[in-house]
């Protein structure tokens, strides 16, 4: 296979960094998105979001001329060897995955796509989306692919370049052995499968990741209880080899833009499969419960959150990207200030606008007369801050560390009290 003309459509993180990448691999790539600024922007070379080295691929993309970016698929896609869809795929009523972009791209292009040119599903979508996208085509001559994507945001070019594996399924064999073709010279395992098992393989995959998380966060919950270590008790699980060290690490929940919609959409396909799959329906609620805890931790370490001050460190879902979608960490913050706090809060990537809370560009400002400090994003610039400076500008000692992030002795030197996760208090 040579160069290939690839369509991608949808240009977030996913769509631009797929891109970007194929583009970088050598592949002729036309992006599109509905969003016209942003096609303005980014055929400027501009990239809005945060991800290390995707501005570079772009502009290095753009003057080779291997990549441009369109409102509108269909010229495009009537002369693809392959379209991408990487179409938002959010969460729908009753938690079902909504698939109307994924749609209204079928619709909008399916008939002038040439034989032979591969549909692939690079957007999270449920088993069987691939028999419905083939339904709704009417057309036996262009194979439908799933290639379920795995990058984590912050880290989403690396991630795409240097995957993990590349899963491709189709009903189609030829179809997905020539998509998994596309990424030869990425040095990966490949796993060629079935589209139904392909699209399973990136729900499996998340929901385990959440309930690893939920799964550490409720055994930080007893160690508080009964006066364990979470960073012993994760450190001894973690050389097991079956376990791993990854995703080990108890903080205020798991949120984003994937794992909240991806387990909501995976009960509900198992729910209409007739199966109810209590495990990870529990995650869910541990997840949500787990917020709560955190709250009341923070109201008990400041005596109250009727009228306190509370400094917040944190409101993107995690550290590395300015993404607050389903954020723990800006819903935390809200619930502060639903329950009577004065909440300042810093974060290195997000801005204000958020109702209830004062956003400041500083993260010393949020220390100003505050009843407490709490961390709710493991930012590595948090654990450099100035302990004594900032307890010389707070009102009380309280500070809770909801992502054990900070060294405790430098907080209790500066005269303060830290509060972690799972982990025994230090006054
Ligand atoms: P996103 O919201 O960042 O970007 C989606 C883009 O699609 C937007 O630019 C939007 O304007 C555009 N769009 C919407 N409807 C369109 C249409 N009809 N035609 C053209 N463009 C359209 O979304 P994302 O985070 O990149 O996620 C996309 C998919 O990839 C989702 O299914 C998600 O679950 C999955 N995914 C996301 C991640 C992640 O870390 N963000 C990782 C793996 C998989």
């Amino acid at each position: 296979m040579g160069q290939a003309r690839i369509v991608v459509v949808g240009t977030g993180y996913v769509g631009l960094t797929t891109g970007a990448c194929l583009a970088g691999l050598g592949h002729r790539v036309t992006c599109v998105d509905v969003d016209e600024a942003k096609v303005a922007r980014l055929a400027a070379g501009q990239v809005d979001i945060l991800e290390p080295g995707l501005e570079e691929l772009v502009s290095r993309g753009l003057s080779a001329g291997r990549l441009s970016f369109v409102v509108g698929a269909r010229r495009a896609a009537a002369v693809a060897d392959a379209v991408f869809l990487c179409v938002p795929t959010p969460m729908g009523v009753g938690g079902a995955a909504d698939l109307r972009a994924v749609e209204a791209v079928v619709a909008e292009i399916g008939d002038v796509l040439p034989s032979r040119c591969a549909l692939i599903t690079k957007s999270t979508v449920p088993v069987g989306t691939a028999g419905r996208i083939r339904d709704l085509l009417g057309r036996d001559d262009v194979p439908v692919v799933a290639n379920p994507e795995f990058l984590r945001e912050g880290t989403a070019v690396a991630d795409f370049m240097s995957p993990d594996r590349i899963v491709v399924g189709s009903d189609d064999r030829s179809a997905a052995e020539w998509v998994a073709g596309l990424y030869r010279d990425l040095a990966a395992p490949n796993v060629i499968t079935d589209a139904a098992s392909a699209e399973m393989v990136k729900y499996a995959a998340n929901c385990f990741l959440a309930m690893k998380l939920s799964y550490v966060n409720a055994i930080a919950e007893l160690c508080e209880r009964l006066g364990a270590d979470i960073l012993a008790v994760t450190e001894g699980m973690g050389y097991d080899r079956r376990i791993g060290r990854s995703f080990l690490k108890p903080g205020p929940g798991w949120g984003g833009s994937c794992l909240p919609k991806d387990t909501h959409a995976l009960v509900q396909v198992a729910d209409a499969a007739g199966f109810d799959f209590t495990l990870l329906s529990a995650a869910i609620v541990e997840n949500i419960a787990q917020r709560d805890r955190i709250v009341a931790k923070i109201a008990g370490a400041v005596g109250g959150l009727a009228g306190a001050r509370i400094g917040v460190l944190g409101l993107a879902f995690k550290a590395g990207t300015s993404d607050v979608r389903d954020s723990p960490a800006l819903s935390v913050a809200s619930m502060l200030a639903a329950h009577g706090a004065e909440v300042i809060a810093y974060d290195p990537a997000v801005g204000g606008g958020f109702p209830g809370m004062n956003v400041v560009d500083d993260p010393y400002q949020v220390a100003k007369g505050a009843d407490g400090i709490v961390v709710l994003t493991e930012w590595d610039e948090f654990r450099k801050l100035d302990w004594t400076y900032l307890a010389e500008l707070m009102h009380g000692e309280a500070v809770i560390d909801t992502r054990n992030l900070l060294d405790p002795q430098a907080v209790l030197d500066a005269g303060l009290s830290w509060l972690g996760l799972g982990r025994p208090r230090r006054t």
